[in-house]
């Protein structure tokens, strides 16, 4: 059976977000949506509305421990008596993330937004956003929590699904492929609008950043080789034809990339800089988006050889490589 769509309500700028739903042979959720009462409420009605019951639920598997994904796991299983399904890597997320958003907000505060410039009122709103993702994280009690490993098999819809994790959004994303159907549940790996690579915090305590974008197009690289017919995305609507929207949102990479280096070239050395010449449409609380990306055109520089970073009075500097 193909994967049922319940798009459900959230307070971020994404818009909404996809939970797929099987119904047979057994009830499975891939993800859930944020925690709040409307996407309860939406949840519920979804459910029902394909003749599920919330205690008919088997399984809820998460594909990454994003709030607007997995936000709502702990409180469905507790209500449905159901079994929560992540990978290996993402499983600390759900089981105790008030430590593990702690660990990202620290590592932002002091291991990577000083580095930027930026100033006070921008460097607070990134901070204040992702505590407000942080306060709507709920843990799943661990005798809820199944993990499989990142080259696991899941039944769904009565077929086997090949896990795929997939970095580059989120280091701990998994998507799910069934390749007798060429159906792939994308998550956010394929997106309408690019999806932002996040800077992680590095699991190793040298806190030595670890480029996002360039690992999200070695992701991008692996679903374009993959025989799909549907794609069935974390936002949006479901689609067809992957390797056209992995070709145009390469193209756009590539143009901002080159756009980002035209404008280091011409002296806007700091990331500060950068965000303002190249986001400051962006509304401050969701600056932290453009933040993202820009971070990711200069890795990719850097990548390339075209610019590297130099430490310049506790700041970063992306200096072209010929200066
Ligand atoms: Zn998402």
């Amino acid at each position: 059976m193909n994967p049922i769509r319940i798009e459900l309500p959230t307070p971020f700028d994404v818009g909404s977000v996809n939970a797929f739903l099987f119904t047979e042979p057994e009830p499975v959720l891939v993800d859930t949506g944020v925690h709040s009462d409307e996407n309860w409420a939406a949840l519920v009605a979804g459910l029902n509305a394909n003749g599920v019951a919330l205690t008919d639920l088997r399984r809820i598997v998460i594909t990454h421990p994003h709030v607007d994904h997995c936000g709502e796991a702990g409180p469905l299983a507790e209500a449905s008596g159901a079994q929560v399904w992540v990978s290996e890597v993402a499983q600390r997320w759900l089981a105790d993330p008030a430590h593990m958003w702690q660990r990202r907000v620290d590592y932002y505060a002091h291991h990577f937004l000083p580095f930027t410039g930026l100033p006070e009122p921008a460097f607070q709103a990134v901070v204040g956003s992702m505590r407000r993702a942080a306060e709507t994280a709920v843990p799943v009690p661990r005798h809820r929590l199944t993990t499989f490993p990142l080259d696991g098999t899941l039944q769904m819809g009565g077929l086997p699904w090949q896990v795929l994790h997939m970095p580059g959004h989120s280091d701990y994303q998994t998507c799910f492929y069934q390749p007798d159907t060429r159906q792939f549940l994308a998550a956010d790996m394929l997106l309408a609008k690019t999806p932002t690579p996040i800077v992680e915090r590095p699991l190793d305590d040298t806190l030595t950043r670890i480029p996002a974008l360039p690992k999200f197009m070695r992701s991008l690289d692996l679903v374009e080789a993959l025989d799909i017919e549907t794609v069935y995305p974390g936002h949006g609507d479901i689609f067809t034809n992957h390797r056209a929207l992995i070709a145009q949102q390469r193209q756009r990479i590539v143009a901002r990339k080159e756009e980002c280096f035209r404008l280091v070239r011409n002296g806007r050395y700091t990331i500060a800089q950068l965000t303002e010449e190249m986001y400051s449409h962006i509304p401050l609380r969701f600056r932290f988006s453009g933040l993202w990306m820009l971070v990711g055109y200069l890795d990719l520089l850097q990548a390339e050889g075209a610019v590297t970073e130099q430490l310049r009075d506790g700041i970063w500097h992306y200096i072209p490589a010929n200066q």
